[in-house]
């Protein structure tokens, strides 16, 4: 990862609000190893934590964005991917989408209102690289997908509230393979 002299600090807003495979841990829970500090058991970190960051901390790019305990939202280093289909032709294409996680403990109600808790810097971070994206909040099956004009043609952010798929997880080899670009990169923001 570059260094983009950025540091969590006070700031512990994934190891509330990420999943941990390890530690069992669902989207929304908070670790149990949370201290006033940071992390209680920083040298013994599962794999998860050791290889993921946010994109505010990892990304020279995303220098226009706040920390995420400030800001309310976290950005997956992590792309996904949309499949779109279109009703009429059947015709699929599929969209390169960041995954935007919610950072806020009462935020339950109707997902379209959930883009008013995001602010212009992501959609401006967002437009720059390229990223359509998907709000989410805990383990809500619901996503609220946000459009990049530069992949709609339309003059403004257009969104809609999806379920999940969780039939549809593409791993990096399928990915690469359905975007036609490597995620690799990404992968190696650490
Ligand atoms: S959300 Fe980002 S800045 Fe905050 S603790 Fe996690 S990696 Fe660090
Ligand atoms: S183990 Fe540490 S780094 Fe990992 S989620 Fe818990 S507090 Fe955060």
């Amino acid at each position: 990862m570059d260094d983009t002299g950025r540091r969590c600090g006070g700031c512990v807003a994934c190891c509330r609000h990420f999943p941990i495979e390890e530690l069992s841990l669902l989207a929304g829970q908070k670790c149990p190893h949370v201290r006033r500090k940071g992390c209680g058991r920083y040298a013994l970190r599962p794999a998860s934590c050791r290889d993921w960051s946010c994109r505010w901390l990892g990304d020279p790019d995303a220098e226009g964005l706040r920390r995420p305990d400030r800001c309310g939202y976290l950005v997956d280093h992590l792309s996904g991917v949309a499949r779109i289909v279109d009703n009429k032709t059947g015709a699929e294409m599929f969209l390169e989408v960041a995954n935007v996680w919610l950072c806020r403990t009462e935020v339950v109600s109707s997902p379209t209102l959930w883009k008013s808790f995001i602010d212009e810097r992501l959609f401006e971070y967002l437009y720059k690289k390229k990223l359509s994206c998907a709000i989410r909040h805990g383990v809500n099956p619901t996503a609220l997908m946000m459009f990049n004009p530069e992949h709609t043609g339309a003059p403004e952010w257009l969104d809609k509230a999806v379920q999940m798929s969780p039939g549809f997880q593409p791993g990096v080899e399928e990915m690469t393979r359905l975007l036609g670009k490597s995620v690799v990169d990404m992968l190696e923001m650490k």
